[in-house]
């Protein structure tokens, strides 16, 4: 059983690694970001409450978001493992998983940290934009702002994990397929 945290900024790449990964070591990809889109887009009481904040760039509140996450890991009690993408953004989410998994019997076995330079994540953001219908990776200020957030308010949770002795640091720069690689050969040495 291993429940993998895959973290860095907006751009870095976590949905796209997700998925393969996700596939390749049978865990469960548990994207806040996608979940939170899929209730906006069923105008869900909590796609109400959370359009304008995703749209601007902002971080939606914690509670919402480990509400959801504990229905996830909840519903899915057989789970082989869990690969969180986006979540914990903060603090207190990295402290509200730990607890939600002590309480199933699980830990966070480690946090992959795609780390990407930032030239390279307004350019990844804007190239997204113009196919994946997203509006905030359309404009540049409110990627700009996303970065800002993550530095502010996310940044922190690289020493959270480190002093954990759980954060891992892969290098996030260049091909897909170079990126997957970096990230199984880092997962295999943990299983
Ligand atoms: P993402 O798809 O991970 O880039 O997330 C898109 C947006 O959803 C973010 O810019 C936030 O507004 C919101 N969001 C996703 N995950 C979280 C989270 N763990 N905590 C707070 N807001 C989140």
């Amino acid at each position: 059983m291993i429940n993998l945290v895959l973290f860095g900024p907006p751009g870095a790449g976590k949905g796209t690694q997700a998925d393969v990964l996700s596939k390749d070591y049978h865990l469960i990809h548990i994207s806040t970001g996608d979940i939170l889109r899929e209730e906006i887009a069923a105008s869900t009481p909590i796609g109400l409450a959370v359009k304008d904040i995703i749209c601007k760039g902002e971080l939606v509140p914690d509670n919402m978001v480990i509400e959801l996450i504990r229905e996830r890991i909840d519903k899915n009690p057989e789970a082989n493992g869990f690969l969180f993408d986006g979540f914990p953004r903060t603090v207190p989410q990295a402290d509200a998983l730990d607890k939600l998994l002590v309480q199933f019997g699980r830990r966070v076995s480690a946090m992959l940290s795609l780390e990407v330079e930032v030239e390279e994540l307004i350019s990844r953001l804007l190239n997204r934009g113009t196919t994946s219908g997203r509006s905030d990776d359309a404009d540049r200020a409110v990627i700009e702002n996303r970065i800002h957030v993550y530095n502010e308010k996310t940044q922190p949770l690289i020493q959270y994990y480190k002093e954990a002795g759980k954060y891992h640091a892969i290098n996030g720069m260049g091909g897909i397929d170079d990126i997957t690689h970096r990230l199984k050969n880092c997962i295999d040495q943990l299983i």
